[in-house]
C-alpha cells in the first residue's frame, strides 16, 4: 500500500480513534470509523468512566495540529503547573463534530468488531441495534478500542506479537461536589488527599463542580458495604471533604456502580503484517496516576503522521518504524505512572530522608 486513496478502517470511536481518523483523513485516506456504542452527540450526558480528563502538551499538539485546541481550551480549566483539564464526553464529541469536515472520513456507530482475518484484510463486525453481519475490507485497521481491545485479541496468536497486562490491586470509584459547594475550593489546582496506601483526588469542572476519584485497595473497598460504614470511613479518614459532598450524594456515589478496576498493558510492537496498527490504550493502556494514557495515545496519532510523512506514504514501513519508535517511550510512561500512585498517596507527604530511604527500596 503505499497511495492515498487507501481504505483505512479504524475501530474504537473513543478519545484516540477520533485523532487518529482525523489526521489520516487529513492526508486524504478513505477512513471508515467503526465504534461499537451508540453515538454519543445523540445520547446527551451520560454518567461513565473517569468523567475529567488532564491535557498536557502531547494532546495539546495533536488538536493543534487537527485545527481544533481553541474549540477545546474553551471548555477546559487550566491547572497552574500541570495541565489543561477537560470534561471526557465534551472532547469526544468535538472530536466527533470535527470529523464532519472531511468527505473521505465516515463514522459507523453501533458496530462491534468481532474479528479480523489479517490477509483477506477483512474485519466483521455486529451491529449492535439490528445484530446484522456486517463484513468490511481494508487495507489498514488500526485499533484504538481501548485497554481490552478485540483487535489485539485477533493479533494475538501472531508470531512475535507479545503482549503482557496487569491488573492493580486497587480500583477507583468517582464521587461529586456540587456547584453551590464547590466554589469554596480553590479552582486551577488539582487536590489530593493523600492517605498512605490509598488517597482521593478532585479535579475541577467548568460549572464549579468537582469530581473526586477515591484510589484504594480492592478489599478495603468491599468492607464498606453498608451507608454508616461509608459515612465513618469519610468521617475518619476525608472529614473536611464530606460537607462539600453532602452525606446523601456521598452515599448515593459511592454505591452507584462497583469500584473500576486499573489495568496496564504492554505489547512488544503495534503493528501486525503491514496490515494491522494498534494505538491508544489498546497498545499501551497504563494506570491513571500521571494522567497522561490519553496524551499518550494523541501522541500515537501525531508521532504515525509525522513518519507517514518521512516515508512518503509507505504504510508498511511507516508501521514498523512506528512500533521501534514508540515501544520504549510506551513502556516507560507505562512504569512511570505506576510509580507516580506511590507518589501521589504517600511520598508526598514524606520528609526527603524518608523518601531517599523508600526510593532505594522501590
Ligand atoms: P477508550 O477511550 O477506551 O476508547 C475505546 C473505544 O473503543 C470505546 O469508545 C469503545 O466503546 C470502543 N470499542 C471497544 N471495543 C470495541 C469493539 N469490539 N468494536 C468497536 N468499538 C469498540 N488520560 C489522560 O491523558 N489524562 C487524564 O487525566 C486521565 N485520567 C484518567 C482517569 C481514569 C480514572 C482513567 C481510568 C483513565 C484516565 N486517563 C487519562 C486515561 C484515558 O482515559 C485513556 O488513556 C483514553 O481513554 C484512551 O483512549 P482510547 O481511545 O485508546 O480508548
Amino acid at each position: 500500500m503505499n497511495g492515498k486513496k487507501e481504505k483505512v478502517v479504524i475501530v474504537g470511536g473513543g478519545l484516540v480513534g477520533p485523532v487518529c481518523a482525523l489526521y489520516m483523513a487529513k492526508r486524504g485516506y478513505d477512513v471508515s470509523l467503526y465504534e461499537y456504542r451508540h453515538d454519543p452527540r445523540e445520547l446527551g450526558y451520560i454518567r461513565g468512566r473517569s468523567i475529567n480528563l488532564a491535557a498536557s502538551h502531547r494532546a495539546r499538539r495533536a488538536l493543534r495540529d487537527l485545527g481544533i485546541e481553541d474549540a477545546i481550551l474553551r471548555v477546559g480549566i487550566p491547572m497552574k503547573g500541570r495541565f489543561l483539564h477537560v470534561p471526557r464526553n465534551v472532547l469526544n464529541e468535538k472530536l466527533l463534530y470535527a470529523t464532519k469536515q472531511y468527505p473521505n472520513l465516515q463514522l459507523f456507530f453501533n458496530h462491534k468488531l468481532i474479528d479480523v482475518q489479517i490477509d483477506k484484510g477483512l474485519i466483521t463486525f455486529i451491529r449492535t441495534d439490528t445484530n446484522a453481519t456486517v463484513e468490511v475490507k481494508a487495507d489498514l485497521v488500526v485499533g484504538a478500542d481501548g485497554a481490552h481491545s478485540t483487535l489485539r485479541k485477533c493479533v494475538l496468536q501472531k508470531p512475535l506479537f507479545d503482549f503482557s497486562q496487569t491488573y492493580v490491586n486497587h480500583g477507583y470509584v468517582e464521587l461529586s461536589i456540587a456547584p453551590e459547594f464547590g466554589k469554596q475550593m480553590e479552582p486551577n489546582h488539582l487536590h489530593i488527599w493523600p492517605r498512605g496506601n490509598f488517597m482521593m483526588i478532585a479535579l475541577p469542572n467548568y460549572d464549579n463542580s468537582w469530581t473526586l476519584t477515591l484510589f484504594m485497595p480492592f478489599e478495603k473497598f468491599y468492607a464498606l458495604d453498608a451507608d454508616d460504614k461509608v459515612l465513618n470511613f469519610f468521617y475518619d479518614t476525608f472529614p473536611d471533604s464530606v460537607p462539600l459532598i453532602g452525606e446523601k450524594q456521598l452515599v448515593k456515589d459511592f454505591f452507584r456502580i462497583p469500584p473500576s478496576a486499573l489495568i496496564s498493558v504492554k505489547c512488544n510492537k503495534y503493528d501486525v503484517e503491514d496490515k494491522v496498527l494498534l494505538i491508544g490504550d489498546a497498545a499501551h493502556a497504563i494506570v491513571p496516576f500521571y494522567g497522561q494514557g490519553m496524551n499518550a495515545g494523541f501522541e500515537d496519532c501525531t508521532i504515525f503522521n509525522e513518519i507517514l510523512d518521512e516515508c512518503n506514504d509507505n504504510v508498511p514501513l511507516s508501521l514498523k518504524l512506528f512500533s521501534t519508535r514508540r515501544k520504549n517511550d510506551a513502556h516507560a510512561i507505562c512504569d512511570l505512572a505506576l510509580y507516580n500512585y506511590v507518589e501521589m498517596r504517600d511520598l508526598v507527604t514524606r520528609p526527603s530522608y524518608k523518601l531517599r530511604k523508600f526510593l532505594d527500596d522501590f
